[in-house]
């Protein structure tokens, strides 16, 4: 197994709540074919070690990262395309998606502000989404399927 596959795998079944979110964080995030694969192989594991978890959060409540952590590891085990947990989370800015190259900003609300209208379209499987963007304590953005 890869280093960084290795050490998100032990974060993520360590128990300890700051390891276990800034590893679902990176999880969140990951599109590295290989990788993906191994921490799905780990999948009935990471979902025991993790089902009680107290996680805590403030303003958002950090299991809801862990949880999509879990779903995007769901995702990559059914065979779905990766754009398709965009609507269950709150935390995927369409610019940076765009930069990473897995979505294409089909239009946006011009001039630009804090609650606005992206539409956007899956660069992978051409799924478009109206993506709503706005602000409560933290910038959050829903993803549709339309
Ligand atoms: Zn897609």
């Amino acid at each position: 197994m890869a280093e960084l596959t290795a050490d998100l795998l032990s974060d993520l079944l360590s128990r300890d709540p700051q390891r276990v979110w800034a590893s679902a964080c990176a999880v969140i995030r990951l599109h590295d074919p290989a990788a993906l694969d191994e921490l799905t192989r780990h999948l009935p594991t990471l979902e025991r070690q993790t089902v009680d978890l107290e996680l805590g959060g403030a303003l958002f409540p950090s299991a809801e990262h862990l949880q999509q952590a879990l779903r995007v590891l769901r995702a990559h085990r059914d065979g779905r395309c990766g754009c398709t947990v965009y609507p269950d989370y709150l935390f995927y800015n369409p610019e940076k998606e765009a930069q990473a190259g897995r979505i294409r900003i089909l239009s946006a609300d011009e001039p630009p502000d804090w609650n606005m209208n992206y539409r956007c379209q899956c660069t992978a499987c051409g799924t478009e989404y109206a993506v709503e963007q706005g602000e409560y304590h933290y910038t959050w953005w829903q993803w549709r399927q339309d």
